[in-house]
């Protein structure tokens, strides 16, 4: 999707590849890459393609898009080998919820045990 926003948005500047990310998967609709900040031995974003400011963006616009987001991260989650130990997927949405870049993602978190509730 091509708008103002998408023009000046990292995560669309990814997916152009403009900006330089270590991409480990993608599928018609999502992209995964490793946070460049990890916070766990497995720490990947997973992305939609087209700019949405959030998860629930996505899921009014282009379910199928979602779909496909969670999908992904579930074969980064085989791939990097921590299926069966366990994951988590964080989509944090708005200020309050520590979400820093207005591109839709999910967070691919494992590879140690997690606390809860979280931070
Ligand atoms: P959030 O705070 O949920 O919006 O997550 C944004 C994430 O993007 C953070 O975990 C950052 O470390 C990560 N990030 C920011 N810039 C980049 C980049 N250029 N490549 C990979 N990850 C990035
Ligand atoms: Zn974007």
């Amino acid at each position: 999707m091509s708008d103002a926003n998408s023009e000046q948005c990292l995560f669309c500047r990814i997916v152009s590849g403009e900006v330089p990310a270590d991409v480990i998967a993608r599928n018609d609709h999502a992209l995964g890459f490793r946070d460049i900040s990890p916070v766990a031995p497995t720490h990947v974003l997973v992305i939609p393609l087209s700019h949405h400011a959030n998860l629930a963006e996505v899921a009014a616009a282009e379910p199928e898009t979602l779909v496909a987001m969670v999908g992904l991260a579930g074969q980064i989650a085989v791939a990097d080998g921590i299926s069966q130990d366990g994951y988590r997927l964080v989509a944090n949405t708005g200020a309050a919820a520590h979400q820093t870049v207005f591109h839709a993602h999910l967070h691919v978190l494992g590879g140690r045990s997690m606390g809860w509730p979280p931070g």
